[in-house]
């Protein structure tokens, strides 16, 4: 049986300290199984993304010098670890793995997204490899779980979308009969199709693989372990007078990450509340601090206000050229095309004769969008915009904000309040965000 999957992203497996940090904590759930998803180490993804780039731009220096600092960084972690017999043999393995990574590099013929898959998820099969070893020499009983042969996803590169039937199967015929103290180790964020083909579910994703593994095991519990104290009502990183949320519902928690808390991935909780498995956000840092837990509440919880910030963001608003209302019709047409482009929508608004809405600065899609439209319609956008959205907002904070911005666009519910400004004042808002 498995009760719990956990899942360490890569702040928490930054440095040679962290590895160790991760082990302690495993070390207090010596007696039971578990799964253990793990990220990519540091800021690994991105200087992935940032090497194929270089090489599909053909810059051979940046590229060769972006993968030395990557191996470096690998190399060191691994020689602070291990005593020195050890360290070689995994040195070696890492080794092998850059030796593919480069073979992919080559590849620029394949379609950017495909290789971009084939490319970045070498940050996972390093951290994992390097974990394993770890694990294994502290006497930890460990197995590897390659994820691109349990994690079936279907062809969308980039974002690729689970094919439940075949992970399910795949899954659950792991053997965890007579054993009661083992860790499944596996690769957060990476998959594959049924072919083999590299695929990954998003950035972010590796915590959407730990509740895909714990709804194919009718696990009862998932851990998502962070650098910060729980769920908080704001991003730490921008404000300081953040406040921790005890426990809120799965859709509240949906709501939360829909509109842009970068917490929780968001696809991860529908399989969550599908199998009434809870969600735990806990620190590795002060382990001994409780969780936030994010289950089936039938009452509301408190309902803090909650503040989030979006930035890059791009508004635009489009008429008709020929006064037409935007009625069913139009909007049908209108919708059509922003399926079409993949543009993913963060807030909308209609009026009578025009479409406004907002989406994450993309210079393709919407030059795209522009082309597409510009016979039949007046279009006008604003770009560098931040979306600001505050989950339980009251009157006084709705006042203070518009007092204080220039709002471009705005939009109410009873329970939540969009804001498309400029620029957000941060200190001023953060010295609402105490007394909310
Ligand atoms: N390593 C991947 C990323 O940084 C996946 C994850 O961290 O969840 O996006
Ligand atoms: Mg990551």
């Amino acid at each position: 049986m498995i009760n719990k999957v956990f899942k360490f992203g890569g702040a928490s497996v930054k440095d040679a300290r962290s590895v160790h940090n991760l082990s302690v904590i495993l070390n207090k759930y010596k007696n039971e199984n578990l799964v253990v998803v793990v990220s990519a180490m540091g800021k690994t993804t991105n200087a992935l993304e940032e090497i194929l780039k270089d090489a599909y731009a053909k810059d051979t220096v940046k590229l060769k010098s972006g993968l030395e600092r990557l191996k470096t960084f690998h190399n060191q972690i691994v020689k602070e670890i291990f005593n020195i017999p050890k360290a070689s043999s995994v040195l070696e393995q890492l080794n092998e793995l850059f030796a593919l990574l480069e073979q992919n590099l080559i590849k620029i013929q394949l379609p950017y997204v495909q290789n971009y898959d084939a490319t970045v998820r070498f940050g996972e099969l390093l951290s994992t490899t390097i974990l394993n070893a770890y694990l294994t020499e502290n006497e930890f009983n460990v197995e590897l779980l390659p994820a691109d042969k349990y994690i079936i996803t279907d062809k969308r590169f980039r974002s690729a979308g689970i094919v439940w039937p075949e992970t399910m199967a795949r899954i659950k015929a792991l053997d965890i009969t007579n054993t009661n103290n083992k860790i499944f180790l596996t690769q957060g964020f990476i998959g594959a199709t049924v072919d083999g083909i590299p695929t990954t579910l998003g950035r972010e994703g590796s915590d959407f693989t730990a509740a895909v593994f714990a709804a194919c095991l009718n696990a009862k519990e998932v851990w998502i372990w962070k650098d910060v104290p729980g769920l908080l009502n704001a991003d730490p990183k921008r404000f300081s007078n953040t406040s921790k949320i005890a426990k809120i519902s799965y859709s509240e928690a949906i709501e939360l990450a829909y509109y842009g808390a970068t917490i929780i991935h968001p696809k991860t909780i529908k399989p969550l509340r599908n199998s009434g498995i809870k969600l735990f956000v806990k620190s590795f840092v002060d382990p001994d601090l409780p969780a936030s837990l994010i289950e089936d509440l039938h009452q509301a919880g408190q309902n803090v206000p909650s503040f989030i910030v979006k930035e890059q963001q791009c508004l635009i608003s489009i008429s008709a050229r020929d006064y037409s209302f935007m009625d069913e019709q139009l909007l049908h047409k209108l919708l059509g095309v922003i399926n079409q482009l993949q543009i993913h929508v963060n807030l909308i608004q209609i009026s009578a004769l025009s479409l406004s809405f907002c989406f994450d600065e993309d210079q393709e899609k919407l030059s795209q969008l522009l082309n597409a439209l510009e016979k039949d319609f007046n279009v006008r956008y604003n770009e560098k915009l931040s979306l600001f959205t505050v989950r339980h907002y009251n009157s006084k904070i709705a006042d203070l904000l518009n007092q204080h911005h220039q709002v471009l666009l705005e939009q109410r519910s009873r329970t939540t309040l969009q804001l498309v400004v400029p620029k957000l004042h941060y200190q001023l808002i953060d010295s609402w965000i105490k007394k909310p």
